[in-house]
């Protein structure tokens, strides 16, 4: 296992940088590298990089060659064995490295599936890629898709443990969000019993008090709190915002979130909590314009209480 991971890290970049052009002499092979040299300067030889390739279909396929390009940019290819011998069935395919890897890092972030992302490098094969049976832009099964995607998840997280991942998550945000100001950071409160996360800036404060002096602001407000998480033998999360647009100047979609919460307990108490915190930050913030929120939150509260009258009842 070890090893794998210290294989991972192998930095080929330059084999993908020279690859195009073997590619032009040899368009079957899944080609690894065995050893490679860099800068050797001497009165005989001005070399840039020196490395040997091999197929990774070896020992079956024999082929091997030498690349070297020189510090003027001019390369050779010395081709040792010109055999290339792929069984029938026995899938070639070098391993995906950076920057590749990277890439692919990238996509899955953004949503793609490993299904799609395998048929789509499998559609784009050529032909004699087809013909040798070479897997080098898939890997040799949707497997190694599936790891390169699961190790992008485990590098995107700040800790391996949630609530060590929330706490960096806060000191990071403190340093990186409006670190001199007021209100610091995004996340402005994180609790274990109950599971609460509060989170606003003093960006979206100011931005809440300058759209709240426009006559047709509409204010959306979702204190019954909308189901993200439901899991067997885990908590059920709830996601509540307080969110603000502005008709004909921002467009119908621009709905911006002025401050959410994710709790796990669906209470009164809490989203009172939640826009009291809110509340005292507006003020932190300008304590001239606190007489403005406060009516504001007065409103708030009358609709949460008329909604929540059942709620209220068990209070
Ligand atoms: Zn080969």
């Amino acid at each position: 296992m070890q090893n794998k991971i210290k294989n991972s890290k192998v930095d080929v970049e330059y084999l993908y940088i020279i690859l195009p052009y073997i590619k032009q002499f040899n368009k079957y092979c899944g080609l690894c590298v065995r050893n490679c040299t860099f800068g050797v300067t001497n009165d005989d030889h001005h070399q840039l990089l020196r490395c040997k390739l091999y197929c990774a279909g070896r020992p079956i396929c024999p082929f091997k060659c030498s690349v070297i390009v020189g510090n003027n940019g001019g390369g050779h290819i010395i081709v040792t064995d010109t055999t290339i011998r792929h069984p029938r069935g026995t899938k070639i395919s070098r391993p995906i490295r950076q920057p590749i890897r990277s890439l692919l890092k990238k996509q899955f972030a953004n949503g793609a599936s490993v299904y799609r992302v395998y048929q789509e490098r499998l559609q784009k094969r050529t032909v004699e890629e087809r013909k040798a049976n070479n897997y080098d832009s898939t890997g040799k099964s949707r497997n190694i898709l599936r790891k390169i995607k699961s190790e992008g998840i485990t590098e995107s997280l700040l800790a391996p443990d949630v609530d060590q991942a929330l706490s960096k998550l806060y000191g990071k945000f403190q340093d990186e969000v409006n670190a001199d100001g007021k209100i610091k950071g995004a996340i402005q409160q994180i609790s274990k019993y109950p599971c609460q996360i509060i989170v606003f800036t003093e960006s979206s404060i100011r931005l809440f008090d300058t759209l709240m002096k426009h006559q047709n602001v509409v204010l959306s407000w979702d204190a019954t709190g909308s189901i993200i998480q439901e899991k067997q033998n885990s908590r059920r999360l709830l996601y509540y915002e307080l969110s603000i647009t502005l008709p004909g100047i921002v467009t119908e979609d621009s709905i911006i979130p002025i401050t959410f919460m994710i709790s796990d307990a669906h209470a009164l108490v809490n989203v009172i909590h939640w826009i009291e915190l809110f509340k005292y930050s507006y003020s932190q913030v300008n304590i001239y314009i606190s007489f403005r929120l406060h009516s504001i939150s007065d409103f708030l509260f009358r609709c949460l209480l008329v909604d929540h009258f059942r709620v209220l009842e068990l209070y």
